[in-house]
């Protein structure tokens, strides 16, 4: 049941309908979605989608409804990063850039609180030729943002573990910023009703507080007519209009107004103190779950000087570079570097932002790790096979279903490999490495990602 204060407190919200909105929320008809993989799609052979009877997400390109919750875990195409699972209306971030930002090239994105990674992917996709820095604070969460991105495979993410303060150090230097704001999580209550315990009026104002800080230590980093873009999964006010409003006041932001089309059930509203704009999701009018986005513009400010610090990052050296890419016959346009005696492989547009992140932040990943030289051998990191690199040089094994789950459970499936480093693929998609040796197969699938699942 929902709280009484809880729904008291939507009194007046615009698009607040109590009695749909309490009957949206007692029968709920689950909605499952996926966005798929733009980089990753065209090397599918092929999709069941007859069998999966999808539906298109209206104001997405890769975004799709499933007739059902399938069961993820034994789908082969999870695993390899086909696609990601999110809830539809957090995809309507992707409307607001083909509609602010419509022909991206090379722009430098930042996702202040990343994990688990859905916005960072969908950034990632839209902006191809840019760089998304996927910052998130938590250092627990860290490790399910960068398992979601090593399987998305695109090099274009940098996954940094930073309080949002620290990017002061950074003036200027992104020309999108997503503060997709930790909150008080009403907007999910459908999907997760232990919510729905911690929900207080409290915990929204301490959320609101919380908000207030992370946009006053990531403004800066926003470049002057770069585009911030504000988010939350709650429907209170304090923590979506009252926050819109007071960024209007604090800081030089252009509120920017997102044309909608009548049929998507979004409902835009328009802030008491500014008139700004922001869209809200109500689950008895979309088919998500709750939402609320604002857009803004920056105007002109004054730059503040940047100080300066040693990269910790170095290119590898001309001998092992040589080597690795001689092994992997990496395309010309990517670059070596060494991070943690890791060698990774980025594009050379990437290399000198990189740099300069890597002299403020705490660098968890960049670029796609290649893997590291033992003696004479190479040997392959799981995040290679999964990236979105050619690696022709390697020979590869298409598998059925049945052995493709064999291979995520780290089983030893009998596979007709070629001697040595071979990658395992499903309908044409990587899911990984198994090294074929004179009498056995190892299988070289990660034991912390296996499928534990029967
Ligand atoms: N953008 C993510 C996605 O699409 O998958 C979801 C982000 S979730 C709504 C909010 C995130 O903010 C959580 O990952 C949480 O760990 C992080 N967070 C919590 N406290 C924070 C803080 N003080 N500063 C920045 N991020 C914080």
């Amino acid at each position: 049941m929902l709280p009484i204060a809880f729904i008291e407190s939507l009194q007046g919200v615009k698009g607040f309908h109590r009695e749909s909105f309490i009957a949206a929320h007692e029968q709920h008809v689950p909605v499952t979605s996926i966005r798929f993989n733009p980089f990753k799609i065209k090397l599918l052979q092929q999709i069941p989608f007859e069998e999966i009877r999808l539906e298109k997400i209206p104001w997405t390109v890769d975004g799709w409804y499933l007739k059902e919750r399938p069961s993820f875990t034994f789908d082969p195409f999870l695993h390899g990063g086909a696609y990601y699972v999110q809830e539809a209306s957090s995809m309507f971030i992707e409307q607001i850039l083909q509609q602010t930002i419509p022909a991206p090239n090379q722009e430098m994105v930042l996702d202040i609180s990343a994990a688990p990674g859905g916005k960072a992917t969908l950034l990632s996709g839209y902006f191809k030729n840019g760089l998304v820095v996927a910052n998130e604070v938590i250092k627990l969460r860290d490790a399910i943002l960068i398992e979601n991105v090593i399987k998305w495979g695109a090099d274009n993410i940098v996954v940094t573990n930073n309080d949002p303060q620290h990017f002061q150090r950074l003036p200027h230097f992104f020309d999108v910023v997503l503060v997709d704001a930790p909150c008080s999580g009403s907007g999910l209550f459908r999907k997760d009703t232990d919510a729905i315990a911690e929900w207080s009026l409290v915990n929204v104002y301490t959320c609101s507080v919380k908000q207030q800080k992370i946009i006053r230590d990531t403004i800066s980093v926003l470049k002057p007519g770069g585009l911030f873009i504000y988010s939350t999964c709650s429907y209170s006010m304090e923590e979506d209009e009252a926050i819109v409003d007071w960024m209007v006041n604090e800081y030089a932001l252009e509120p920017v107004r997102i044309p909608l089309q009548p049929n998507w059930g979004i409902v835009e509203v328009q802030t008491l103190q500014h008139a700004a704009w922001g869209y809200r999701f109500f689950p008895d009018q979309v088919k998500g779950e709750g939402f609320f986005v604002a857009v803004f513009r920056k105007k002109q400010e004054n730059l503040i000087p940047e100080f300066r610090q040693e990269s910790s990052l170095t290119i590898a050296n001309h001998k092992d570079a040589a080597m690795i890419a001689e092994w992997l016959q990496l395309p010309e346009n990517y670059r070596i570097f060494l991070q943690e005696n890791a060698f990774r492989a980025i594009q050379s547009t990437h290399w000198q932002p990189l740099q300069q992140l890597s002299k403020h932040l705490y660098i968890k990943k960049a670029g796609i790790a290649l893997g590291n030289l033992k003696g004479k051998d190479f040997v392959p990191s799981h995040e290679l096979a999964l990236s979105l690199l050619p690696i022709t040089a390697m020979n590869n094994v298409n598998v059925d279903l049945d052995t493709a789950l064999q291979y995520l459970r780290k089983q030893l499936p009998n596979v007709p490999g070629t001697k040595g480093w071979n990658t395992i693929s499903y309908c044409g998609l990587r899911l990984g490495w198994i090294k074929v040796l004179p009498n056995r197969i190892n299988n070289y699938y990660p034991v912390e990602w296996r499928i534990l699942k029967d």
